[in-house]
């Protein structure tokens, strides 16, 4: 991670959860982490709390489901952090969203952010990585195991693996835009299994059956953290396409 030191990366959803554990990783190893979430003074609160020599992490308000908001908040990154050169997107939300009983709203909420939102960030971030001439930059795009195949619960919420399908798209569609550029920046898509956050909780009406999210065996958000350190880790030349992560006795 030496090579990343003293740079700044932009972690969304940044609040709890995955994010949480991910910034407080990149800034115990020195880089300087723009953390962004609705509920910024959650990350005002882990701000205070971390400890570092070189790392910094700085609260960012943003609903990431919003453009203006994007534009902002990546304005505001470029003219007090100069740049980006890393950016992980992994504010997500799942809802109840089946085409039957699933409200347009929902499906619309999930759309917004997991792919419209995602897809600005990321633009955003390209557009100034390569103002900047960042050659060896990364986007990871957190997915997940349903955005490969689709979960077979009953009470399944599909919309929200319409959506992680979308993010393994969008990331194999950048892979090769960037290629025909030329570009050297690196496009990593990390799918975790089930891991012990406040998903569930902040997805509204349960879409699993209750026990599916209060029995393990659960990774943990730092589990998730090291595994995009380790893809963060991997020398310029090399490029981890996919990682998926599950508890070892839950495949
Ligand atoms: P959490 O619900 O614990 O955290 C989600 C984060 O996203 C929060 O920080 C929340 O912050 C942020 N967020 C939600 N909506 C918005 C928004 N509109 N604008 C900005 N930020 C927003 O979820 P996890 O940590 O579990 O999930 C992180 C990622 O991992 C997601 O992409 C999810 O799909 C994926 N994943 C999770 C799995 C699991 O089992 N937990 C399994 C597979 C994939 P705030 O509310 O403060 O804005």
């Amino acid at each position: 991670m030496e090579r990343w030191v003293g740079r700044v990366a932009v972690v969304t959803g940044a609040s709890v959860g995955i994010g949480a554990a991910l910034v407080e990783e990149l800034v115990k190893k020195g880089l300087l982490v723009v953390g962004i979430a609705r509920r910024v003074e959650k990350v005002e609160e882990l701000a205070r709390n971390l400890k570092s020599e070189k790392g910094k992490l700085h609260p960012l308000k943003c609903d990431v489901s919003k453009e203006t908001e994007i534009r902002d908040a990546f304005k505001w990154i470029k003219s007090n952090l100069g740049g980006v050169d890393i950016l992980v997107n992994n504010a997500a939300i799942a809802k109840n969203s089946n085409l039957m009983d699933g409200p347009f709203e929902n499906w619309k909420t999930i759309i917004d952010l997991n792919v419209l939102g995602l897809s600005l960030c990321t633009s955003e971030a390209l557009a100034i990585m390569r103002e900047n001439g960042v050659d060896d930059g990364h986007i990871i795009h957190i997915n997940s195991m349903a955005g490969h195949s689709v979960p077979e619960s009953p009470l399944l919420a599909y919309m929200y693996s319409v959506s992680k399908h979308a993010v393994t798209v969008l990331a194999e569609g950048l892979r090769r835009e960037l290629r025909s550029k030329n570009s050297k920046i690196r496009v990593t898509s990390v799918s975790p299994g089930k891991t012990f956050t406040e998903f569930m909780a902040a997805s509204g009406r349960p879409f699993h059956p209750v026990e599916f999210y209060t029995s393990g065996p659960y990774l943990t958000g730092k589990d998730i953290a090291d595994s995009i350190v380790f893809a963060l880790s991997a020398p310029p030349h090399v490029q981890l396409n996919e990682i998926s992560i599950t508890p070892v006795d839950k495949p």
